[in-house]
């Protein structure tokens, strides 16, 4: 058994450690043992988050290392977050690395790192351990991604990633348009942040080529073309804790999954339910209007209301809203959301369109109201508005602000128009099919294991 214990990091966020930890327990499933590397701070909130019921540390072995920020600092800000790890992270991962092979029965056979933290792939190349990149969003970005250089001589973004002038492009006929205002870089923080941030994937795509397997949570179904544009990449997805029949793990926050009863009392499909991911943060004005919208709609609905989610969520809401809306609305801090999504009482999602959001609500046939921020949600809403077609977007007025009137006018003529529902269910069956025995995403999730343990 000397080949078969696996080193998994993720990028420390939210919607990185689900599915890679989703991987991990498929691996567990086939005898491996897991070492999960989780940054130190993520791994004090994920094991706060346990609070009690802990499946998780019995079959994976979760350990730290710093990841080059001070307890205070913040790690919203990406660009930090990025010089702090690759100035402190590659030599703590290496010397964990010896550690183990000095200390444990297995010594490491292969590292699989989040396609975000490349330099974890050149620390195993140098200690001689195979190797896998996992990519937790759409292969759309990763094309993308691939491609900043190709941005650069095209004349479409500066040597920083600053786009040159606004405009629209498409990678392939079939993929989501791509506007410059809206590239995952382009999208986030300040200037400062965004060329740190630019110039830290500029170099993951250099250190990524020293993969051996580059494997992704999609399906040749959802992005055939994204897929014939990176050979090299293969689809494993979607990822999802039900197909093992289990619980999803390595959560920030505790789930309240009191939810789960309170949906069993609602209708068949009569429920919005309404989550922003892990991330996404909304001003006191959009979470008013927000609030507003969901009681305009007058249909049960489901929200997340992530203690982050704005600045004293508590007071934020309208007056007298929670006691108006106490007989069909249910806020929630946060939800065991794959088994939200799987309820038969659920209407539809209005997400922010994080990629694994997108995949979750795609496997369970739920139509979208789109949201997305910043990132990569841009382009997952592209995908499922306009490629997909099982969505719509939200539209901001001239000041920016999604008003109330705009959530319930697009509730309405989602969930009136049945081929959104249709479309939804022939997606799900579609993507279904990957995970199965035969299925695409299977053998090569099959053909993966191998190798590690060949
Ligand atoms: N999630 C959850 N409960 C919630 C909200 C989100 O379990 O109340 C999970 C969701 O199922 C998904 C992840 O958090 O797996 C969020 O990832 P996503 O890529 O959608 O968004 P991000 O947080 O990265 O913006």
């Amino acid at each position: 058994m000397g080949s078969s214990h696996v080193l998994a990091i993720p990028y420390a966020a939210q919607g990185h450690i689900i599915p890679l930890m989703e991987l991990s327990h498929n691996l567990v499933m086939h005898g491996f043992k897991i070492t999960f590397v989780n940054t130190d701070f993520s791994q004090e909130r994920i094991v706060k988050s346990f609070a009690g019921k802990d499946d998780v540390r019995d079959q994976i072995r979760l350990v730290s290392i710093p990841d080059g920020l001070e307890a205070w600092e913040d790690r919203n800000d990406l660009g930090k977050s990025c010089e702090g790890i690759l100035r402190v992270m590659p030599k703590k991962l290496e010397e964990l690395i010896q550690e183990i092979n000095g200390t444990d029965d297995h010594e490491i056979a292969c590292v699989i790192a989040d396609g975000h933290m490349g330099w974890a792939l050149e620390v195993a190349e140098k200690m001689g351990i195979k190797r896998a990149a996992f990519w937790p969003s759409a292969a759309a970005m990763m094309v993308l991604t691939f491609r900043m250089q190709n941005l650069i001589d095209d004349g479409i973004v500066d040597d920083d990633g600053t786009p040159i002038k606004n405009q629209n492009f498409h990678l392939s006929p079939n993929m989501p348009t791509i506007n410059t205002a809206n590239l995952p870089w382009t999208s986030i923080g300040d200037s400062t942040a965004q060329t740190l941030v630019f110039k830290y994937l500029l170099r993951n795509n250099k250190s990524i080529t020293v993969a051996d397997w580059l494997i992704c949570n999609s399906t040749y179904d959802l992005e055939p073309d994204a897929f014939s544009l990176a050979e090299t990449l293969l689809p494993v997805g979607p990822l999802l804790a039900s197909n093992r029949q289990a619980n999803t793990a390595g959560h920030f926050w505790p789930e309240d999954s009191t939810c789960l009863e309170w949906l069993d009392q609602q209708p068949a499909c009569s429920v919005i339910y309404v989550a922003f991911g892990s991330f996404t943060v909304l001003d006191k004005a959009q979470f008013r209007e927000l609030a507003l919208g969901l009681e305009l709609c007058n249909r049960p609905f489901l929200w997340v209301v992530r203690p982050d989610i704005t600045t004293g969520a508590n007071d934020a809401y309208p007056e007298g809203f929670q006691e108006r809306v106490s007989s069909r609305g249910l806020m929630v801090g946060w939800a065991p959301q794959q088994k939200v999504l799987s309820h038969p009482s659920v209407a539809c999602f209005l997400s922010h369109c994080g990629w694994n959001s997108t995949m979750e609500g795609v496997s369970n046939g739920v139509p979208f109201l789109c949201w997305p921020y910043f990132g990569d949600q841009i382009l997952n809403q592209g995908y499922i508005c306009d490629v997909w077609r099982v969505g719509l977007g939200l539209h901001p007025d001239e000041r920016g602000l999604i008003l109330g009137e705009e959530i319930k006018n697009k509730v309405d003529q989602l969930l009136m128009d049945e081929k959104f529902k249709a479309r939804a269910m022939e997606l799900k069956e579609m993507t279904a099919h990957n995970v199965k025995e035969g299925g695409k995403s299977h053998n090569n999730l099959k053909n993966f294991i191998e190798w590690i343990k060949s």
